[in-house]
């Protein structure tokens, strides 16, 4: 990881420990997830070599954390487009050896737009088409992000629109809603393409029915998640009990919490 993006995390944890134990060891991570009444976490992982540091080691890594746990934690990997020979080719290995079960695409740390295929990133267009024909999902960060180097020029959800008209059988997760400046612009593709979810994690419990106040109404379409260890969600268990005050159905919450999720990730 690059010292900056490393200082980034360093600065909004108190017990840095805490976290480097669950990130070295599957076992810690699943007894921290017990203490906290969590059953499953995707463990999401790209290459961004330019802003995090991170290379497609990734991949294995993921891959070797959640092996034999597949019931508990969903290994999360991607291909960057830079990829020197054909990304579908390396896309395919990641799903059928390495047991990668979701792709993560994200614009602002690894410098493309999600639908850079169409200016000629033809890479890109190999990534999805490799997903789309195996029926994997692709979630992709929309909203800002404050790390050091990242480029906020990709942090806006509309490109994820070509993705969605160019691959129809792709399912999209729009990661944070586009979180917190392009809301509007995650709900509105959401309920245009019948591809396309929105993530929650990343947006304050508390908010969420400040940025998203039809959340009941889109509660089919809408998948929990934490962002944890991101900086500031200290806790996946008081993110939980914070959504859970909101005044929502039961029938919305147990299709945010549960729902959703098994059946796009089963
Ligand atoms: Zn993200």
């Amino acid at each position: 990881m690059k010292p900056a993006a490393r200082q980034t995390f360093l600065r909004h944890w108190r017990e840095p420990e805490h976290l480097t134990r669950a990130m070295r060891d599957p076992e810690e991570l699943l007894r921290l997830m017990d203490a906290e009444g969590i059953e499953r976490a995707a463990l999401i992982n790209y290459p961004a070599p330019e802003v995090m540091g991170f290379g497609h080691s990734v991949n294995a890594w993921a891959s070797r954390f959640a092996a034999g746990r597949e019931d508990r934690l969903v290994a999360v990997g991607s291909v960057h487009p830079d990829w020197p020979g054909d990304a579908g080719t390396e896309t395919a290995r990641l799903f059928e050896e390495l047991g990668i079960r979701m792709l993560k695409i994200h614009p602002p740390h690894q410098l493309f737009a999600a639908n850079a295929y169409r200016g000629g990133a033809e890479n890109l267009r190999r990534i999805y088409e490799t997903a789309e024909r195996f029926r994997r999902p692709v979630m992709i960060h929309t909203g800002t992000s404050v790390f050091p180097g990242a480029r906020n020029v990709y942090a806006d959800p509309m490109p994820a629109d070509d993705v969605a008209v160019d691959f129809p059988d792709l399912t999209l997760i729009l990661a944070h809603a586009g979180r917190p400046l392009y809301m509007e612009t995650a709900v509105f593709l959401a309920r245009r393409h019948p591809n396309v979810h929105l993530d929650l994690s990343g947006i304050p419990p508390k908010k969420l029915l400040d940025y998203l106040p039809r959340l009941e109404e889109i509660s089919e379409k809408c998948l929990w998640g934490t962002d944890f260890p991101s900086p500031g969600v200290l806790s996946m268990r008081k993110n939980v009990e914070e959504f859970l005050a909101l005044p929502l159905s039961d029938a919305a919450r147990r299709r945010i919490l549960f729902d959703n999720a098994a059946a796009l990730i089963p």
